[in-house]
């Protein structure tokens, strides 16, 4: 596995990868701190055969509160380990100048609704335009066939996925499953810094996405219900919820029933780590618990 610091060193090693007939390149970004949820990705990548690089860049840009930044974990050592026997092939791990030379002054900003709610609001607008900019620089440098994203993240894999369309950009976003320690917690890279008294606190927000889940397979497809039961579970813990929102995958807009596939997204502060989580909810159907489709469309013979 190779360490690179400059866009021509990753660019020189693609080339070479390329020439000694790679027949994929996969790309990984990643702000470092690895755990299980990055190498899932990794892996994934590694499927799909030949390059996998993986870049370790903890992103100014995007940060909208310094003292995040400042408290965002690094440990370059480990992490390369861990890629190494993940099985990548290149870390890319620039420093701020390399991304960010002095001068800078472009900026990609994906407008509308997806970039308008939920981590915006909390992070304000700026915190998307880091992702964008900072995710397009990299598809530009690495040019890969296919980049990895988190469904942890499922509003920053919505944003990217506009961006990548709006401007043509030629590789695949492919979404990977959240992955979450034995007790359902998400992995994240900022729970190292959660207290144990937090940390099992913070149990609440899975068992809250799990609530409504449990619900919405009974049969109760309204929101304000599901709701409900989710945000006990929060209060229950003493976790007061940023936003605990049941919204669409298309526009992230809220929703009043569920009766399509939907996003249910939670971003919480517990003591001093803002962690968010979310699951992807579908409707029961005449296989689940809930009420059969029949009983809302009635089968030619029951007319
Ligand atoms: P980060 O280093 O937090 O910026 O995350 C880098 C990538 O890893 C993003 O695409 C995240 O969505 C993804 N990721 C982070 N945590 C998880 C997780 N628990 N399961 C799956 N993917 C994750």
């Amino acid at each position: 596995m190779k360490i690179v610091r400059t866009v021509r060193e990753l660019r020189e090693q693609v080339r070479n990868a390329r020439a000694a007939g790679s027949p994929h390149v996969g790309l990984v970004p990643t702000m470092g701190a690895l755990h299980e949820g990055h190498l899932s990705l990794v892996r994934a990548a590694q499927q799909a055969g030949g390059l996998v690089v993986l870049s370790i860049f903890v992103n100014p840009k995007q940060f909208t509160e310094a003292s995040d930044l400042d408290a965002y974990p690094r440990q370059e050592e480990a992490d390369a380990a861990l890629a190494a026997g993940a099985g990548v092939d290149v870390i890319f791990a620039p420093d701020a100048t390399e991304l960010y030379p002095g001068g800078f002054a472009t900026n990609v900003h994906v407008g509308g609704p997806l970039t308008e709610t939920l981590e915006a609001a909390g992070r304000g607008p700026e915190h998307f335009d880091g992702v964008a900019t900072v995710v397009s620089k990299l598809l530009i440098a690495v040019g890969p066939d296919a980049a990895y994203f988190g469904q942890k993240d499922a509003q920053q894999l919505l944003v990217v996925r506009r961006m990548v369309a709006d401007l043509g950009l030629p590789v695949e976003i492919v979404a990977c499953p959240t992955v979450r320690d034995d007790d359902g917690l998400a992995k994240s890279s900022r729970n190292v810094r959660l207290s144990a008294e937090d940390r099992a606190r913070a149990l609440a927000i899975p068992r809250a996405l799990e609530a409504a889940e449990t619900a919405l397979a009974l049969g109760e497809t309204g929101v304000a219900a599901l709701h409900a039961r989710a945000a006990a579970v929060l209060t229950a813990a003493g976790i007061e919820p940023e936003y605990l929102a049941f919204v669409d995958t298309a526009a992230l807009a809220p929703l009043d029933t569920i009766e399509a596939p939907a996003l249910l997204a939670i971003a919480a502060r517990v003591g001093a780590v803002r962690l968010i989580d979310n699951t992807l909810l579908t409707p029961p159907t005449a296989d689940g618990f809930g009420d059969p489709p029949a009983l809302h469309h009635p089968r030619p013979e029951e007319h």
